[in-house]
């Protein structure tokens, strides 16, 4: 299904348009790479000279601006008509001139070229009220501002840009305090969810299959999840794949493996010779000896206790096993850990952080139940929009997934102003910490370590793996916290809803069409050009596959 889709689809028009543009630069101007990255732009040619038109196009494209291919997609129009008569045979003059229209995204800015001229000259997005392609209609809708929002002086360049906005349903709304900062509408989940798509539990990638938190073959496939993860242990990296690709293909299957499922099931993708006969084992015998040999050896035992201790990943697990250590008094022996420990202050050592980890073991090892996730969020956010009001949050990660229960809790955020949204994790982690919220950080970074080949847009994402603890009962919790620019918020979201496997294939469905997903951006491979998804929608749109539902997004075992 998914290999068919990608051969019809080629990435989205707005991608493609100010390349495949007939009128596509001769000449290169100034450049001001990512000035614009977060902006819309469509050009009306009307009334513009094929020089004008290409100088145009050429400035958008130097400022990384998305240049869309209609009206209706743009938050900003550029054009050289100054009467309202002959702009209103090009857009529709509703979508133009109000000011009550529900959602931020339909609100367009109408600018002379110069705009987008000065702005690259100057390398910023200077306020489109200055250079309004129509004077009075601008006049019209400043006055409307104030009379809704006295404070409209101060508001940030983009809040000014989309105009004034309604109050919209948040999932994590500005506190009281800060009521008067209402984000975006493209930064809110949408009032109305996306329609749940049937999704055919054959795809070949398992983003595009059903996989939810409850399936009727947990058993099968937590017998198979057990040599997924010895394979991981030994950093077997490739088998570990094999078998996380057949646990979510089992997971999709509706019904109960039976021996007369067999002939279907061994037609599921990535179910192959071997684990074929694995399924035949267990459904002759009940069980299957390899996964119960595993299940007894000392190694795999001791590696799996080990990996418990956040901070202790295979490698380090398998050196500590090298050295003759099976337990956790050996691990706490090796590490220094008393009993009693008092957890202190932490620096950049690993070993520190272990310890740490293996101080915290028995509490960070309980789940936490969604009501504490959702109060703890609440929380934060509190502390957030003091340090920055008008902050959006998502919860993702396995809550997000409809988990009763969560190890830990994940975090993403936003701030509407891209310059406010720097440096926002380390702010926020330094304003907990003092408020005695958080009292370990064990990795605090931008992403740009992760892969060398991304540019700038590395920065995009700072994240801040965490200690929380509760002040009422001062329980800890792991934490995390990440902080993500406008436009990269919902690639985040997704990226950090996860499962693992699901992300995998949502990486493989995007390749085959172009471009690059990860939770820090969608881009086009060939030119690492970042897009702008407005919603967590359009990135699947954009991707070209249905949207699913998070809670059908439980690919893992
Ligand atoms: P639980 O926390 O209950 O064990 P979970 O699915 O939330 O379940 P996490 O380890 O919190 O598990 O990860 C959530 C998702 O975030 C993962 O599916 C993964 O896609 C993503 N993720 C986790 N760590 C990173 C990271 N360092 N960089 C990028 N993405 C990550
Ligand atoms: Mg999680
Ligand atoms: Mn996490």
């Amino acid at each position: 299904m998914a290999s068919k889709r990608a051969s019809s689809r080629s990435p989205s028009p707005a991608l493609e348009s100010a390349h495949n543009s007939p009128q596509c630069p001769s000449k290169r101007t100034k450049s001001a790479p990512g000035i614009l990255a977060s902006h819309r732009i469509f050009i009306l040619q009307a009334k513009l000279s094929h020089t004008d038109i290409s100088e145009i196009f050429d400035l958008a494209d130097s400022a990384d601006a998305d240049v869309v291919g209609s009206p209706d997609e743009a938050d900003i129009v550029i054009t050289a008509i100054g009467m309202r008569k002959r702009l209103e045979r090009h857009i529709d003059w509703n979508l133009a001139v109000s000011v009550e229209l529900s959602l931020a995204s339909k609100r367009k800015a109408l600018v002379t070229p110069d705009w987008l001229r000065d702005s690259v000259a100057q390398g910023s997005s200077l306020p489109c009220a200055d250079y309004a392609a129509l004077p009075d209609l601008n006049l019209k809708e400043e006055e409307h501002q104030d009379e809704k929002r006295p404070s409209s002086k101060s508001e940030s360049r983009f809040t000014s840009l989309h105009g004034s906005l309604p109050p919209a349903r948040s999932q994590s709304p500005p506190r009281a305090a800060h009521a008067d900062v209402t984000p975006p509408a493209f930064l809110l989940p949408p009032p109305v969810p996306p329609p749940d798509v049937e999704l055919d539990h054959t795809a070949h990638l398992c983003c595009s299959r059903p996989s939810s938190l409850i399936y009727v073959n947990q058993p099968l496939c937590a017998a198979l999840d057990v040599l997924r993860r010895s394979r991981a242990l030994e950093s077997n990296e490739r088998s570990a794949l094999s078998y996380g690709r057949a646990i979510a293909s089992i997971k999709a299957f509706p019904r109960t493996i039976t021996a007369k499922e067999r002939g279907e099931v061994q037609k599921l993708p990535y179910i192959g010779a071997k684990i074929s006969k694995m399924i035949d084992e267990y459904l002759f015998h009940g069980h299957i000896p390899e996964v119960e040999e595993m299940r007894q050896s000392e190694r795999f035992k001791a590696l799996s206790l080990f990996t418990t201790v956040y901070g202790i990943g295979p490698t380090t697990a398998r050196t500590l096993y090298d050295r003759g250590l099976r337990s956790l008094r050996d691990l706490e022996a090796y590490y220094e850990v008393d009993t009693g420990f008092t957890p202190v202050e932490n620096n950049e050592s690993p070993d520190l952080n272990i310890r740490i980890a293996l101080g915290l073991r028995e509490e960070l090892m309980l789940t936490i139940p969604r009501k504490e996730v959702e109060a703890i969020h609440a929380t934060i956010m509190d502390h957030l929009n003091t340090v920055e009001p008008g902050c959006v949050s998502t919860i993702a990660g396995g809550y997000r997934r409809g988990k009763p229960e969560s190890n830990d809790i994940d975090i993403i955020f936003t701030h509407p102003n891209a310059k406010s949204a720097k440096n926002l994790c380390g702010r926020l982690v330094e304003r907990l910490r003092s408020a005695g919220l958080v009292t370990h950080v064990m990795h605090l970074s931008g992403f740009h370590e992760y892969d060398a080949l991304r540019t700038a847009q590395w920065d995009s994402l700072e994240k801040a793996l965490t200690v929380y603890r509760t002040p009422n009962n001062g329980q800890h919790r792991r934490v995390d916290l990440i902080c993500a620019l406008p436009e990269t918020y919902w690639t985040a979201v997704v990226g950090w809803t996860g499962a693992t496997m699901f992300q995998r294939d949502l990486r493989l469905a995007a390749k085959s069409v172009g471009l690059k997903f990860d939770s820090s951006g969608l881009t086009r491979r060939r030119d690492s050009r970042l897009t702008f998804p407005r919603s967590e929608k359009e990135i699947f749109d954009i991707i070209g596959i249905p949207w699913v539902n998070p809670t059908l997004r439980n690919t893992d075992a």
